[in-house]
């Protein structure tokens, strides 16, 4: 199956309740070959509204830690365990983790990035998958919110760039 395909089914899912109060499922975005995945909780109002993930004010806080890093996010496969919104933005639940979960784990194994960030104790739970690195750091909104996991989140992504340098 192709990232595309996948995608396609990822817009039409129906396999918990959350696609009734959703406008967009949020499949992800980025090159099928990225090396790196960056992956968060669950798509918020921006992300619902087009369909792209991490577009809101934690997208913009990520964007700027990733260039403060030297990254483009262009360059990243950036998805969410769960691919649609929830009501008023609430951490997703047990059952809706688990609904959607076999979506990540297609994602990791069609794109095959040796690097994975997991942000956020949501994306901590994502399936391993041999061979590929997994990271786990704190989730952007947590970041931007708090001194100390702003300065973890920004040292993860420098240590990110270090292990990517040859
Ligand atoms: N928070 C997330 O975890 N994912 C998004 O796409 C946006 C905000």
């Amino acid at each position: 199956m192709t990232l595309r395909e996948l995608n396609e089914e990822i817009k039409i899912c129906r396999k918990c309740r959350l696609w009734q109060g959703a406008k967009n499922a949020v499949p992800g975005e980025g090159p099928s070959c990225a090396t790196v995945m960056l992956v968060g909780q669950n798509p918020g109002a921006e992300e619902d509204e087009t369909g792209r993930p991490f577009v809101g004010r934690a997208g913009k806080f990520l964007n700027k830690v990733l260039a403060q890093n030297g990254f483009d996010r262009t360059n990243f496969f950036i998805t969410n365990v769960v691919k649609h919104a929830t009501p008023k933005n609430r951490k997703p639940l047990q059952d809706e983790i688990e609904a959607c979960l076999p979506y990540l784990t297609k994602q990791f194994q069609t794109t095959k990035p040796n690097i994975v960030l997991l942000m956020g104790a949501v994306a901590w739970m994502a399936p391993r998958i041999k061979g590929v690195k997994y990271i786990k750091t704190v989730h952007p909104s947590a970041a931007m919110r708090f001194t100390k996991m702003r300065n973890r989140f920004s040292e993860d992504f420098a240590a990110l760039r270090k292990g990517m340098e040859c």
